[in-house]
């Protein structure tokens, strides 16, 4: 049966080369059989600008140009790839969306987006994302030196690393009621995001009384984590919770 896959929180880089093998591995074995692969941010550890080589992001170009001759690819960008651009998803054969986007799988409208915009208590990261999502600081950025853009890349890596200790376990998680409001304006009751490293399926009460559902997916690290939606509408979270 042919499906829709959904991931994201891969955090490729160079310094994990197993993990790229991992999705080089995945993207071989679903490709074919996929009718639609939407990556949700984070795609990579981090994304200093299209003309830089900051992972192994040429391998990776060529491996998801590969699975594109199979499948359709789509990518939104997380906080760690805010900035990837038209030139990497020209070669890497992705088409790019914005977070949040509504889309249509088989029938039903879904929301999808990366996940950061719904962790409101986390103060410190709204008002980050409010400058960094800003496309006059963007614009900025990308005409910043190549080593200057290395060093500032470095600094906010140290940063994120402090804030968030290994394991990604102290991401602020999502705050009560904003999933409910980001799909309330939308004639979607099913949204799916990723971001917060915590793969559940949670069920909402919407202001219109139906009942809704968000999907979190996981983040990569031994194994793949992604949501797949089969074309008869059932779906399951991968690997399955115990
Ligand atoms: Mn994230």
């Amino acid at each position: 049966m042919r499906y829709t896959l959904f991931l994201s929180d891969l955090h490729l880089d160079d310094r994990t080369p197993e993990l790229t093998a991992l999705f080089y591995q995945f993207l071989k074995q679903h490709a074919p059989q996929a009718d639609a692969i939407y990556i949700l941010g984070d795609l990579f550890e981090a994304w200093l600008g299209d003309d830089m080589q900051c992972t192994n992001d040429k391998q990776v170009a060529a491996a998801l140009a590969q699975a594109s001759q199979h499948t359709t690819l789509y990518f939104l960008p997380g906080n760690r790839d805010l900035i990837l651009g038209k030139k990497f998803a020209q070669q890497a054969g992705l088409t790019r969306l914005a977070t949040p986007s509504l889309i249509k799988v088989y029938d039903r409208p879904i929301l999808i987006m990366h996940g950061d915009e719904l962790c409101l208590d986390d103060i410190r990261h709204q008002r980050y994302r409010r400058v960094v999502t800003h496309p006059v600081t963007q614009w900025l950025f990308l005409h910043l030196p190549r080593w200057l853009r290395r060093n500032l890349g470095q600094r906010l890596r140290q940063r994120s690393q402090q804030h968030i200790p290994n394991d990604c376990a102290q991401i602020a998680d999502v705050t009560p009621g904003a999933a409910e409001n980001a799909l309330n304006n939308t004639p979607a009751t099913l949204l799916i995001h990723g971001h917060t490293h915590r793969p559940q399926c949670h069920s909402l009460q919407l202001a219109n009384g139906q009942h809704g559902e968000r999907i979190v997916l996981g983040a990569w690290h031994d194994q793949a984590h992604y949501l797949r939606i089969n074309r008869d509408g059932s779906y399951a979270l991968h690997p399955a919770k115990e």
